[in-house]
């Protein structure tokens, strides 16, 4: 999975999705990597109809995030203010993290600096 807990993700496909001026973005709640979706805050939501009960006297409406596909997200870029592909790459100290296609830039570490994938030793 490329996408992790707590990125911010653009959606690309659904309707949630938005439009090249106004991405629609939503930070990660939750990945399932099983199923290959992703939980996004605030998009998907679906809204759960709840007669009056006894735990719930006034009843009403209920939201919830409903997963969607990871292929329908794409991380967001600060830079490019737009969701990016990403490639992975060792940085000049060895450790591992993604980058922004477009620009380059990173997009966060993966994973902690290892000498042996360092470019400069110390
Ligand atoms: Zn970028």
């Amino acid at each position: 999975m490329h996408i992790r807990k707590d990125d911010i993700v653009e959606v690309i496909t659904g309707d949630d999705s938005g439009t090249k001026k106004s991405p629609t973005t939503g930070r990660v709640l939750r990945v399932l990597p099983d199923e290959g979706k992703v939980v996004v805050e605030g998009i998907n939501r679906v809204y759960k109809h709840l007669k009056p009960s006894r735990q719930n006297a006034q009843g009403g409406r209920l939201s919830k995030e409903m997963p969607v596909d990871v292929s329908n997200v794409l991380l967001y870029c600060a830079t490019c203010r737009r969701g990016v592909r990403i490639g992975r790459r060792y940085a000049a100290d060895g450790h591992k993290e993604r980058y922004c296609k477009k620009c380059s830039n990173s997009l966060g570490k993966l994973s902690n600096a290892r000498q042996r994938y360092a470019t400069k030793r110390t």
